[in-house]
């Protein structure tokens, strides 16, 4: 009797999991992406971060286990498998993947098929390992990295990131430039922005720390807390007919990238890099079977890649 209460949950969740999938709370029909390709693959390097930014849209801290920190040999055969798929480029994110032991060792493993790019807070676990870090550039492949400078004030930045770590953040962008890696900046955006004048302040301080001032700049939006529910509008298959094509909807990160997370001991492989906090977006172990599904905009962070057109990528 119990047995079959239970199944009966089960099923029953699974069914409303089908449901709430496909179908808004409305009842009308989600917008979602069809994988077209694996140009970009993610690794997310765990949540542990020396930082801990109340802001971060991975809830990262020192010694957080949310995800797993991964090692050489987790990334080894998927590296194979993206390889055989065509992969252009591996990214990496966190938490801060150089507070990861293997980082240096693993960036050098895939720098030997294709080049790479790591986003980083560009702080302590940077600085210390620059002379780790410039042996990088004896691989057959570049490494660029891209460095999170939230706003172009110092104790702004400061406020959500910790004492000093403005003008760390700087330091990391400019002694990686200086080793002749190429460089870019994250920043967030505000409603109402003037994204020119906000740019410009950024473009001041990269003369000031000898970076180019045509230096790459980009900016998201408040992707809000894992796990939150922000009150956003539903994506619906119209919105995605109506205010994009084919064309437009082959831009979303989903269509063209994947990012494995490591979570209790087990590497998977999610949609993209913003939805690692919602299971239904897990799909599966390989990568060739995570290309075969469409991919619901059901998450909350689906209605910023639509509103927003919020991209981690630069590929
Ligand atoms: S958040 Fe991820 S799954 Fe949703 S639309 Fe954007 S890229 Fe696709």
């Amino acid at each position: 009797m119990l047995d079959k209460v239970k199944n009966d949950l089960v099923d029953n969740l699974n069914k409303l999991r089908t449901k709430s999938w496909h179908t808004t709370p409305l009842g009308d029909p989600r917008g979602y992406i069809r994988p077209q390709s694996l140009t970009e693959l993610w690794f997310h390097t765990g949540t542990a971060c020396n930082l801990a930014c109340p802001f971060c849209l991975e809830g990262s801290k020192p010694g957080d286990t949310r995800l797993d920190r991964i090692t050489l040999e987790d990334v080894k055969p998927l590296v194979v498998e993206a390889v055989e798929l065509g992969v252009k480029q591996f990214s990496f994110t966190g938490g801060e993947p150089f507070i990861v032991k293997q980082m240096v060792k693993i960036l050098d493993h895939c720098l030997q098929y294709k080049p790479c790019m790591v986003l980083t807070n560009g702080t302590e676990p940077v600085l210390k390992r620059l002379k780790q870090i410039a042996t990088l550039k004896d691989a057959p492949h570049d490494v660029s990295f891209r460095i999170s400078i939230d706003y172009p004030d110092a104790k702004r930045h400061d406020a959500g990131r910790g004492e000093n770590s403005f003008e760390q953040a700087w330091q990391g962008l400019s002694e990686l430039h200086k080793l002749g890696f190429n460089v870019s900046l994250a920043r967030q955006m505000e409603t109402d922005e003037d994204k020119q004048a906000v740019d410009n302040q950024y473009r001041d301080l990269c003369q000031q720390y000898g970076l180019p001032d045509d230096l790459t700049i980009v900016a998201f939006p408040d992707f809000a807390l894992p796990g939150s529910m922000p009150d956003v509008p539903f994506v619906t298959e119209n919105c995605m007919t109506q205010y994009q094509n084919e064309l437009t909807r082959m831009e979303f990160m989903c269509a063209f990238s994947k990012m494995v997370i490591k979570k209790n001991g087990d590497m998977r492989v999610y949609s993209c890099t913003l939805v690692d906090d919602d299971e239904a977006y897990d799909q599966g172990s390989t990568l060739a079977e995570s290309l075969i599904e469409p991919v619901s905009m059901k998450h909350h962070r689906c209605y910023s890649c639509f509103a927003y057109g919020a991209s981690c990528s630069e590929t």
